[in-house]
């Protein structure tokens, strides 16, 4: 199929404008097309399955904006009660009862989370349930894994996913020796360094941290038995194990990862889908541990806005309208466009590997499963920028990047397949026929 969007002229100007008043003109770096190359589209409105850019093609979403949007854009179940919500006043500094219903609809499909705190990003989530470990803990040192991303939180850049993946970075400038020192980096799936690491940091380590599947390096199931087994040494050493759930939480099984393999954490993180598309997150867990946060407790955790009124609405209406049937068709979805993806690529006789975590899906250019960040690194990720922007001027917009996770809407339909059918052939061929040396990365 001949490339359907015509022009991006409109985004390459809005690109020239926004980079003289906001550094590299994105909010967020992966919104960037740094290891792709060309111009990141302004999008200029979204409904159901579709997003539409300044100069007015409409792309297939993949992204879902990084994981939240499970019900599609602009549902007008969110919208009404976004609306509602505002026409009420925007934030109080006070509480309301809606905290509470979000606070029992997430307290209600997570069973390790018996008490729960409402913030403003995932970022705040993750650094708040680390603070919280240590000073439940009065331990110091961390584990994370390779690969893993748990926001931009100082102490939790080392070897991050994500776009610290995407633009190749170590670290981060900033980020000081003091507080990366307390920091474990560990290789994904590798239950044998952990338990070295215990054993070489005796009584000094207070939790270990992870993605309940990682999604953040693409997509990468824990192996079997590899949170169990976090969960067994984090006990054996009187650490607390926190699930990240950020990104799988309420989007894989109405539980999140938690529901699809029942190994609990002591503490989660939430973000993404619970929020509908609006800053708002959470993090929580045992009960006996939550009560250490002020104001029962010592440790200091507050936010001018957490909990806020619109964010909560949107939400609370995205959760309830995640029912079976949303889940069946993420699930769906997912599978579907995995073999869609699978069937092209093989055709063209280009080496690739489709992985699912849960109804996340990713393509790695390798010739074997990838299980850990240094097999995601070491795909052929020089076939990716190819790849995408056949996809994209085809219509479809999967992430700008080879070490995202891709993410499927409920809305997408057999059109929106069709389109992304049509795409792929051609998508698959530039991706044979791309080069080492004429890539961008
Ligand atoms: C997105 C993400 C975060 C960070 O959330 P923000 O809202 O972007 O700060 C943390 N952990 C995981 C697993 C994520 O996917």
């Amino acid at each position: 199929m001949d490339p359907v969007t015509v022009s991006s002229a409109a985004s390459a100007q809005l690109f020239e404008r926004a980079s003289a008043v906001i550094p590299g003109g994105v909010n967020s770096p992966v919104r960037a097309f740094q290891s792709v190359g060309g111009t990141p589209r302004f999008i200029s409105k979204a409904s159901g399955y579709t997003l539409t850019d300044a100069d007015g093609n409409d792309y297939v979403d993949l992204i879902c904006s990084w994981g939240p949007m499970i019900l599609g854009h602009a549902h007008p179940a969110v919208v009404e009660a976004v609306q509602k919500a505002a026409s009420s006043g925007l934030s109080f500094g006070a509480p309301t009862e809606a905290e509470i219903e979000l606070a029992e609809e997430i307290v209600g499909r997570v069973e390790p989370v018996e008490q729960v705190r409402l913030v403003n990003s995932g970022t705040e989530a993750t650094m708040s349930a680390v603070r919280l470990a240590r000073g439940f803990t009065g331990k110091t040192k961390i584990i994370k894994f390779a690969g893993c991303y748990h926001g931009h939180v100082d102490a939790l850049l080392a070897d991050a996913g994500s776009g610290v993946a995407t633009l190749g970075l170590p670290t981060s400038p900033g980020v000081t020796g003091a507080q990366a020192a307390d920091t474990i980096v560990l290789p994904y799936n590798n239950l044998d360094a952990v338990a070295d690491a215990f054993a070489t940091n005796q009584g000094e380590i207070a939790c270990i941290i992870t993605e309940a599947a990682a999604g953040n390096m693409g997509a990468v199931a824990p192996a079997a038995g590899f949170n169990e087994g976090l969960r067994r040494l984090a006990n054996a050493h009187d650490a607390l194990l926190i699930m990240d759930e950020v990104m799988t939480g309420f989007r894989v099984s109405p539980s999140g990862w938690y529901g699809l393999e029942g190994v609990a954490g002591d503490l989660y993180t939430f973000g993404k889908v619970m929020s509908g598309g609006l800053p708002a997150a959470a993090f929580g867990g045992r009960a006996d541990v939550m009560s250490r946060l002020a104001p029962v407790g010592p440790v200091y955790q507050a936010g001018t806005l957490s909990g806020n009124p619109v964010a909560v609405a949107a939400g609370l209406a995205t959760l309830r309208a995640a029912d079976q049937e949303v889940y069946a068709a993420l699930d769906r979805n997912a599978a579907r466009l995995g073999q869609l993806i699978g069937d092209s690529l093989t055709a063209e006789g280009v080496e690739h590997v489709v992985q699912f975590a849960g109804n996340m899906v990713s393509v790695f250019f390798a010739a074997d499963p990838v299980t850990d960040y240094a097999a995601a690194k070491a795909s052929q990720t020089w076939r990716f920028p190819a790849f995408f922007h056949a996809l994209l001027e085809r219509g479809v917009y999967p992430p700008p990047s080879a070490y995202e996770a891709w993410f499927v809407s409920a809305a997408i339909d057999d059109r929106a397949l069709g389109i992304i059918e049509d795409a792929l052939p051609a998508a698959a061929k530039a991706a044979a026929q791309a080069t080492k040396e004429g890539s961008t990365t």
